[in-house]
């Protein structure tokens, strides 16, 4: 569907290149992004777009149709992370020990390329886009924007966000209803016991042998207690404790994570039942235990009709056969708060190459991407809101 949306888009693909590895050499970690956000905002001001600031290092602006209409929120995530860069490229990161390596540098270069392309067109849209360039997606940034209002003034009524994703090919599109990304909550549970000699155990109580209990049966929920049609993995990705070999300790620390697919409902909060299940086992072992833990993300649940419309965009752009419609992974994503509170689709762009080695999974050292994607990203969020604003008032709420 070549068009002239196709074609201002593609003749955007150097200058979009350009703020991409602008972005990658220059990483900031989150709520420290303030040289990308500066440069955000220099952008959209020579668009002519004003902004403000948010959550710290987060950046707002708005494009305003000519015509009244809903709003739709396009968003992108600033951050990079703690991970020393192992590519060899003119634009590699200048920063030690920080990297764009999930792809965000160039989730703000598509969106900023949007920008252009939207406010151009912007005697053709009914209604108002709210571009937001959300600080630390990595540790939930997004309710700290939410907290200071960025769905109100002017009330948004449904949000759109993408994420290039590697391990799908380049030229392909993933577009999913329901439940696509996973809740994720991290927990540590401390078992108590009484330290003592090994050679002496009857004098002691050990809280090893509790908590190597506590890991065997942890499996029990999610294989016989949950319906595996319910997606839960319960995973423990730390113990400690203990300082000789000949030495029972006091007290082991088991740390770990628990992500679903689903919205918890009472009777299947596994978290809940961990804790239960640890403290149970605790006590027939003869000790205590504490148990803590907090809820990073949320699932992310894309609504039916915004992942219709999407979708629909997508197949237009690259045909059916290149877009994916069961695409649903465990990672989490804090697109999940702003889709908890308006209707929202999360899309995946392919951006996997072997050839170009830009295959390597996300948060790798070597992670990469095919700029050849970067165009589909922006054609999307231009498509995405065109069709948003024709089609929103007549099927939504
Ligand atoms: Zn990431
Ligand atoms: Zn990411």
């Amino acid at each position: 569907m070549a068009d002239q949306i196709t074609n201002t888009v593609n003749s955007l693909k150097e200058e979009v290149i350009k703020l991409r590895r602008d972005f990658h050499a220059y990483p900031e970690l989150g709520f420290e992004e303030h040289r990308t956000a500066e440069k955000i905002e220099e952008y959209l001001d020579n668009l002519g777009i004003e902004t403000r600031r948010m959550a710290k290092t987060g950046v707002v602006g708005m494009i305003e149709g000519s015509q009244p209409g809903p709003v739709l929120l396009l968003r992108a995530d600033m951050d990079a992370l703690p991970v020393e860069e192992a590519n060899d490229l003119s634009y590699c990161s200048s920063c030690s020990g920080v990297m764009h390596a999930c792809g965000h540098d160039a989730h703000m270069a598509m969106l900023l390329g949007a920008a252009r392309v939207l406010k151009n067109m912007s005697n053709e849209l009914k209604g108002i886009i709210k571009l937001v360039f959300q600080p630390n997606e990595e540790i939930a940034g997004a309710l700290s924007m939410i907290e200071e209002g960025v769905l109100h003034n002017p009330d948004v009524d449904a949000a759109m966000g993408l994420h290039i994703w590697s391990p799908l090919q380049t030229g392909k599109f993933g577009v999913c209803s329901g439940a696509i990304m996973g809740g994720l909550e991290i927990f540590k549970i401390t078992v108590h016991g009484r330290g003592g000699h090994t050679g002496y155990p009857e004098t002691a109580v050990d809280p090893l042998i509790a908590a190597a209990d506590i890991i065997q049966s942890a499996q029990r929920i999610q294989t016989r207690e949950i319906s595996l049609l319910k997606p839960t993995v319960i995973m423990f990705g730390q113990i400690s404790g203990g300082t000789k070999a000949n030495i029972i300790p006091d007290s082991i620390t088991l740390e770990g994570s628990v992500r679903t697919l689903y919205t918890d409902h009472e009777e299947e909060n596994p978290m809940q039942r961990l804790k239960q299940l640890a403290e149970k086992v605790s006590v027939v072992h003869g000790c205590r235990c504490s148990v803590e833990w907090y809820r990073e993300n949320i699932p992310l649940i894309n609504d039916s009709e915004m992942s219709r419309m999407a979708s629909n965009v997508a197949r237009n752009m690259v045909g059916s056969t290149a877009v994916v419609n069961d695409l649903v992974c465990m990672p989490s994503e804090d697109f999940s708060e702003f889709s908890a509170r308006v209707p929202g689709v999360f899309v995946f762009l392919g951006t996997g190459n072997k050839k170009k080695e830009s295959d390597y999974p996300h948060h790798n050292p070597r992670f990469n991407i095919d700029e050849e994607s970067l165009p589909l990203g922006v054609e999307m969020f231009v498509r995405f809101a065109k069709k948003f604003f024709n089609e929103w008032e007549v099927e939504g709420t």
